[in-house]
């Protein structure tokens, strides 16, 4: 099978024989090296042009090459991935967007997007040479618009197809579900897009769906075993979720996501005290200082990282000795912006702010913060 739209290109390209003549179309091929031929005396034309006469597309041709090898690469998938989701998934936008032509919103289905960042019309964006540009690729016919050639046997042809419309290359597509595990039935799209827009470690992914006793690209498999479509569905939300949100600490410590999911807390906030670092292990010591549940302490800790503080669990641990009768839930950030200005201090880093929040909730009050922190107790500035 010869590879779709591979150079040279034939295709039309409406011509002049002489100023204000129809133009009618007739045959230019497209070569390797991005040079057009026609069929007309070139030179012939040239000197034509020069005199002022002539009105023949190869005077318009060069022009409107570089914009005609910008859609190719689009067309055939070399730019790869066109797509990107600032939303975890719920809109797409087109990479080189948004223009003009871009919907403000984006696209629902990423693969609408993809179709729209192969477009005449947003790939020429504001460019001249727009209509020269539809011309061009209208001469091709249906060949402009190719499927997607056969990607790996392992792979489920419906992801393959999908994955094209995003801009992916079948083998692409291969990759990365080999990646995931190489099970015949392919994860889900999002998956897939998700990981190549946040360079997530697809292997890490399948581990940890693994480890938390759902496999998101074996739900086949897993009938077997007694899985339900509920199984396979939360196999495959847990799967786009980790693909979204790969933090520091998993690249560092790729077992901390399991060991946090089965603790048991809210995806929100071990989001939160991943990114910020924190580990399950935090969120147990917390736990376990102050009789709260793993849950509950990871709700504690990501409100902690919501406003900015980095405490350590012994820090939150030691409030309950200092005679705190609840879990300490931070002072909210204007409550520290105040006390930081009645002590004078200027901005604060993070260890600042971390340290006065500790001492609002010590003291209960701001104020009462502010005067035990003015009566010598700024060794904690630097603690
Ligand atoms: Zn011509
Ligand atoms: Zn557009």
């Amino acid at each position: 099978m010869p590879a779709p739209l591979a150079l040279p290109l034939t295709t039309t390209f409406p011509c002049r024989a002489a100023p204000g003549a129809r133009a009618t179309p007739h045959p230019v091929v497209v070569g390797a090296d991005w040079r057009a031929v026609t069929g007309h005396d070139e030179e012939l034309e040239r000197i034509a042009a020069a005199l002022g006469g002539g009105a023949s597309c190869i005077t318009e041709l060069p022009a409107v090459l570089p914009l005609f090898a910008r859609w190719w690469r689009r067309a055939t998938r070399v730019d790869g991935l066109v797509v990107r989701s600032q939303d975890r998934g719920r809109s797409w936008h087109v990479v080189d967007g948004p223009g003009p032509c871009c919907p403000t919103h984006g696209f629902r289905d990423p693969r609408l997007a993809g179709a729209h960042a192969r477009e005449v019309r947003h790939v020429a964006g504001a460019d001249r040479h727009r209509r020269e540009l539809r011309h061009l690729v209208a001469g091709l016919g249906a060949v402009a618009d190719p499927p997607a050639p056969p990607g790996p046997a392992v792979v489920d042809p419906g992801l393959v197809a999908d994955g094209w419309a995003c801009g992916l290359a079948p083998d692409a597509v291969g990759a990365l579900v080999a990646a995931l595990g190489g099970a015949g039935v392919g994860p889900p799209l999002e998956v897939l897009l998700a990981a190549m827009q946040h360079g997530t470690d697809l292997g890490w992914v399948h581990r940890t769906v693994q480890a938390a006793g759902a496999d998101p690209a074996g739900a086949t498999e897993g009938d077997a075993a007694g899985a339900t479509e509920g199984d396979a569905a939360a196999a495959a939300a847990l799967a786009a979720w980790l693909a979204w949100t790969p933090t520091p600490l998993d690249a560092e410590d790729p077992a901390a996501r399991g060991r946090w999911l089965a603790t048991g807390a809210r995806r929100a906030d071990i989001e939160a005290c991943s990114q910020a670092g924190y580990r399950a292990e935090d969120a147990m010591a917390i736990a376990h200082g102050w009789g709260l549940s793993v849950p509950g302490a990871a709700q504690v800790l990501a409100r902690w990282v919501g406003m900015g503080g980095r405490p350590e669990p012994g820090e939150l641990v030691a409030l309950r000795e200092a005679g705190l009768a609840f879990a300490p839930t931070p002072p909210s950030a204007q409550a520290v912006a105040r006390l930081a200005a009645l002590l004078h201090l200027g901005s604060l880093d993070q260890r600042g702010t971390t340290a006065l929040a500790l001492a609002i909730c010590r003291e209960g009050t701001v104020l009462g913060a502010a005067r035990r922190w003015g009566k010598g107790a700024h060794g904690r500035r630097s603690a």
